[in-house]
């Protein structure tokens, strides 16, 4: 098998996104809307399997219940939250070319001989003895540079001179860059007719705040005991700064959380339990394990007693599929503070209230999908020829099978259609009876279907179909009334 090549993966991805039907632009016929983009009919089977096998793995447990909360709440969930006041990123605007910049992610693509090279020009337009005596001591290790440039950036007497020694990556000028200002994440919009302050309600950035506000809620109407969690899936949104490499950040997204309310002293305990459940059920979707890590966050959120990311390796670089954070009891004592309701848990047998710890697991349902498309992205030679194939995991692979009789006549397409009715029931399958059977494969392994059955002349002799396994394209003959109980064994495990 080839290797997949790295560069240009995404690109492929994109292009055969859109080709066949997994995901479009949004808006394409008016020039698209940036960060945003629509899932087409292979895509939209493959996010809800995503998200029903998400679902499935973490609320068909004993603690842990569901929910769907509203996308607009209380405006002030958002000043308990700390989104109205924190959640922002550090922009610069290069005035020459009018490109906009996350400050922390162009200093990120610098490279570590360029940033010494700005240090050392920096240096000589400022008096401070200290950053001099730093720079001049600087050798070539990465993590010193990087420590140096991040300190004068943080420090706001002194980020714009070295700002302005920085060249725009869009146009190139020097010098060109806005101070950085703070730009609010949160999408505003107005409740009824008035569109004033007190009107204002935000689209949410994160579900999490629709669960810690019905915690009691959902506590008392399931009767659950600690530790227990609520989990949802829905829509977050996002104005973030720069939106690029497809999928990966974008300004409407789905979250799928869970929210595992805990006593403060099993929260690492259960920190533990859920930062290895989570890295299994990527595996357990197929995802390559060595292409998946943890990445312990040393700095962390100012809710947040610990934090890690599950990491993808994307051709681009590591990325964050995952977060799991312990929150502590941060979210409920704001909420208390801020509605002035008591969201403390009373424990019967010790008979004492008190505010649970949070352990959250915070994954992206877009996100994961663009790793799930890229991981199963492979290019192979059979024959001489380049075929694509997308190997999903059957579990979460768009269509489950294809029924092909072999030829459009001889009473073929009749026995098909029977077994494709049959089949429609219970699973999302796909007849195709146009031209030779070889490219209608090729067309399943590019949709990832991960079998076809293809009805043939022994059909008549035996009632078998030969059924073709999209990875290994080994083919077996099946009974037709086996085919059901087949794809449930496969499928449902
Ligand atoms: P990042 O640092 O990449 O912006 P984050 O740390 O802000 O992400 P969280 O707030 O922890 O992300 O959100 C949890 C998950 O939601 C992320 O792991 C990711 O999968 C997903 N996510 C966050 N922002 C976006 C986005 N703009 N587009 C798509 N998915 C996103």
């Amino acid at each position: 098998m080839q290797e997949k090549k790295k560069s240009d993966v995404v690109e492929k991805i994109v292009s055969l996104a859109k080709r066949r039907g997994f995901v479009f632009q949004s808006s394409e016929i008016y020039g698209g809307l940036n960060g945003c983009w629509d899932y087409g009919p292979l895509g939209v089977e493959l996010l809800k399997n995503i998200k029903e096998e998400w679902w499935k793995f973490m609320t068909y447990r004993e603690n842990v219940e569901g929910l769907d909360a509203s996308i607009l709440m209380h405006p002030k969930v958002w000043e308990a939250s700390g989104h109205v006041e924190n959640f922002s990123d550090p922009m610069i605007d290069c005035k020459q070319c009018k490109s906009r910049f996350r400050l922390d992610i162009l200093v990120e693509t610098l490279a570590s001989k360029k940033k010494k090279k700005y240090l050392q020009e920096f240096i000589t337009k400022v008096d401070s003895v200290e950053y001099k005596e730093k720079v001049n001591g600087l050798g070539d290790d990465e993590n010193e540079i990087n420590v140096i440039f991040n300190l004068i950036l943080d420090d706001d007497s002194c980020n714009k001179i070295l700002l302005t020694e920085i060249n725009c990556p869009q146009c190139g000028n020097k010098g060109t860059f806005t101070e950085a200002r703070l730009f609010n994440l949160m999408f505003k919009t107005f409740i009824g007719p008035l569109e004033d302050t007190s009107s204002v309600v935000y689209l949410r950035p994160e579900t999490a705040q629709g669960i810690f506000v019905n915690f009691l809620n959902v506590q008392g109407s399931s009767r659950q005991k600690l530790p227990f969690g609520i989990a949802q899936i829905g829509k977050a949104f996002r104005n973030e700064i720069n939106t690029k490499n497809f999928l990966f950040r974008t300004r409407e997204f789905e979250q799928m959380e869970m929210q595992f309310f805990v006593r403060p002293s099993d929260a690492q305990k259960w920190f533990d339990y859920w930062k290895s459940e989570r890295l299994e059920w990527f595996k357990s979707l197929g995802m390559t394990p060595n292409k998946l890590r943890y990445h312990d966050h040393e700095k962390l959120a100012h809710y947040a007693d610990a934090a890690t990311d599950i990491e993808y390796e994307f051709p681009f670089g590591w990325g964050e599929i995952e977060g799991i954070h312990n929150r502590t009891d941060f979210d409920l004592s704001r909420h208390e503070q801020f509605s002035g309701k008591s969201l403390k848990y009373f424990d019967e047998e010790a008979k004492e209230k008190f505010i649970p710890f949070i352990i959250e697991t915070s994954a992206g349902a877009s996100r994961s999908f663009m790793a799930f498309f890229i991981d199963a992205y492979y290019e192979e030679e059979v024959n001489g020829e380049v075929r694509v194939v997308l190997r999903f995991n059957p579990k979460i692979a768009p269509i489950k099978a294809a029924i092909l009789p072999l030829v459009n006549k001889d009473g073929m397409p009749k026995v098909a259609r029977k077994i494709e009715t049959e089949l429609r029931k219970n699973f999302k399958v796909f007849y195709d009876d146009k031209g030779a059977i070889g490219r209608r494969y090729r067309r399943q392994d590019e949709a990832g279907t991960p079998y076809c059955f293809t009805i043939d002349t022994q059909t008549f002799e035996d009632n078998t179909i030969t059924v073709r396994e999209r990875d290994s394209m080994l083919q077996e003959r099946i009974l037709i009334d086996e085919l059901k109980n087949y794809l449930i064994r496969k499928i449902i495990g």
